[in-house]
């Protein structure tokens, strides 16, 4: 018998598809958080994320009248008409978020914009919403606890803690890449894994990669490609720590984007090794085909053969602006 579900059942599962692990929590409160302007965004989880998630940030917050409008279905600050759908420049846009969390777990918002006197908070679960004035720092804390408790299904195929703890540090660390800007901490069960303080790249790529692997960076700065490069002797086995944006939103990494930058190198990167490079390409956005599903992150080039072009000759150009290119010339 075919039947429809009940209205319930159908949040529960629409809900169950935006939010499926911790990680995914944590990406959409970091993407509100940058949506809201903020300079500084803590982060702690507790329990493999499932106990506990916790995104605090010093951005725009909520006001008092609109806190309990945050929760629901559709409900976005961020776009309006039509015309705002086809000019997106937030990470976020489709109102989906919090209401997911809500229903995958306990949610608490304690939110102050600057110029408001007092905080207001928000507890939210499922469809019902309770809001109250608070003391609280201008900007947002969003709290979700016990993920997944009311989903058993969706709780029995969680990965273990450490687990999605990796993928999470992995998460935040391309965060810290693509915004240096921005300061973040990651606490993980009381355990201190990023403090990256507000700086530049080549500071970002030492918080998530090490000194030693910053002090092997260079810069590239060309008008259309833009970023940090290791110099050659900086490789590895793998091509994990090339990360790449466009117009400032990160990309997934094509086989043939990766291939330009290392035909870059030419024949000073050795046979099957990769740099570490963080590089963002700046293009017109009306050359681009950007799926708008926000979890979708690839990007259809107008010029794909310009843009190759463009990596292989910045990541070239800015090799042999090295001292030590200058003994030996880079293969055509
Ligand atoms: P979306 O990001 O797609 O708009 P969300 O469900 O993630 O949808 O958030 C709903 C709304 O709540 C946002 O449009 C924004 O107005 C507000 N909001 C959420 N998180 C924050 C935050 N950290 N700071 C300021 N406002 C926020
Ligand atoms: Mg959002």
């Amino acid at each position: 018998m075919i039947q429809i579900l009940p209205v319930d059942i159908q949040r529960l599962i629409a809900a169950g598809e935006v939010i499926t692990r911790p990680l995914d929590v944590v990406r959409e409160l970091i993407d509100n958080a940058l949506d809201a302007s903020a300079t500084r965004i803590d982060i702690e989880l507790s329990g493999g994320g499932l106990t506990a998630i916790s995104v605090k940030d010093n951005g725009s917050g909520i006001p008092a009248e609109e806190l309990a409008k945050a929760p629901l279905r559709h409900a976005t600050s961020k776009i309006q008409n039509m015309q705002d759908v086809h000019a997106i420049r937030t990470l976020g846009f489709r109102g989906e978020a919090l209401w997911s969390i809500a229903y995958a777990g306990y949610l608490q918002i304690t939110t102050r914009p600057q110029h408001q006197l007092g905080g207001t908070e928000l507890f939210a679960f499922q469809d019902r919403v309770r809001v109250a004035p608070t003391a609280c720092p201008a900007g947002t804390r969003v709290t979700v606890m016990k993920l997944f408790e009311e989903l058993p299904a969706r709780l029995r195929i969680q990965m273990q803690p450490s687990s999605e703890y990796r993928d999470i540090i992995m998460l935040v660390g391309r965060y810290i890449l693509h915004h240096p800007q921005v300061s973040f901490k990651l606490v993980l069960d009381g355990e201190l894994k990023f403090q990256h303080v507000s700086s530049d790249l080549i500071h970002a790529v030492g918080t998530v990669f090490g000194p030693l692997s910053a002090n092997r960076m260079m810069n590239v700065q060309t008008p259309m490609v833009q970023g940090v490069i290791s110099r050659p002797e900086l490789t590895r086995p793998r091509r994990d720590r090339m990360h790449l944006s466009v117009n400032g939103r990160p990309i997934q990494a094509t086989n043939e984007l990766e291939n330009a930058i290392i035909s870059g190198y030419g024949e000073f990167l050795p046979a099957n090794q990769a740099p570490t490079c963080i590089l963002n390409l700046t293009l017109p956005p009306e050359t681009l085909d950007v799926n708008i599903h926000p979890t979708k992150t690839q990007v259809a080039f107008q010029n794909l053969s310009e843009v190759l072009e463009a990596l292989k000759t910045a990541v070239r150009d800015s090799l042999l602006q090295h001292p030590l290119a200058q003994s030996a010339p880079l293969p055509k």
